[in-house]
């Protein structure tokens, strides 16, 4: 049997080298966003301490419960579906919501964010897999959305770009295609107005996202081990 600070010790020196892993494989203009949900906040404290500082998590209860108890600067993304009603817990301390999924959800976190008296940085999530379980916008939602808040609806609101998760399959071909069609998304929306970031890519596929003009990427399992409960 070992013992209880050795285990510790075992743990994290495979979080620095998943972490380390994961950092050589991304080049330096891609973002990485290490994706947290369902890790104790010892964790994510010690990749913290490793340097990192944006982190993703998918339950507003999960981050409320962390962000107290973790480093001020760290950077909260939000990147699991979002009630409305819940907007409110977030508002005042949320660095980006990754996963604006209807424009209901934009109209609140506007509200929320005026209250708050500060501008709230979102990316439109925008369903690029065939798979019928996944939120998102449909292609021509995002754009007509887009082109409210750049009529001036939304004014405490500023939209970064675009999140997407490609199917969970085997074919390359079809991951290519998907995230295809949010690059290609991407590209035109940013002749209307620049957007900074085009969120694609999490542990099995996100390579393939690099490849396909990702610029951010969302990891969990790669850096954190495999999550012992889903959580969706
Ligand atoms: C869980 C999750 C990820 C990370 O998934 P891994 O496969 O563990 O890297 C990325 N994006 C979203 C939206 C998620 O819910």
């Amino acid at each position: 049997m070992i013992n209880f600070a050795l285990h510790q010790k075992i743990i994290a020196m495979s979080l620095e080298s998943n972490y380390q892993n994961v950092l050589s494989q991304i080049p330096e203009n891609v973002k990485l966003v290490a994706v947290s949900k369902t890790h104790p906040s010892e964790k994510i404290k010690a990749i913290y301490d490793l340097g990192q500082r944006a982190f993703g998590e998918n339950k507003v209860q999960e981050l409320m419960e962390k962000q107290p108890v973790l480093p001020n600067d760290i950077e909260w993304h939000l990147i699991g579906h979002l009630q409305t009603n819940k907007v409110k817990y977030i508002a005042n301390f949320i660095s980006m919501i990754e996963s604006v999924d209807s424009e209901k959800l934009l109209k609140e976190i506007d509200k929320e964010a005026l209250k708050n008296n500060r501008k709230i940085n979102v990316l439109l999530e925008v369903k690029i897999a065939k798979e019928e379980t996944k939120f998102g916008l449909t292609v021509d939602e995002a754009k007509d959305i887009f082109n409210k808040y750049l009529a001036g609806n939304y004014p405490n609101i500023e939209i970064k770009g675009l999140m997407g998760m490609a199917s969970f399959v085997e074919d390359e071909t079809q991951i290519r295609q998907e995230f295809g069609v949010l690059k290609k998304l991407f590209d035109e929306l940013s002749q209307l107005k620049p957007l900074e970031t085009l969120s694609m890519g999490m542990s099995g596929d996100f390579p393939l996202a690099i490849e396909c003009g990702s610029n951010s990427v969302r990891i969990g399992s790669a850096i954190f081990g495999e999550r012992k409960y889903e959580m969706h």
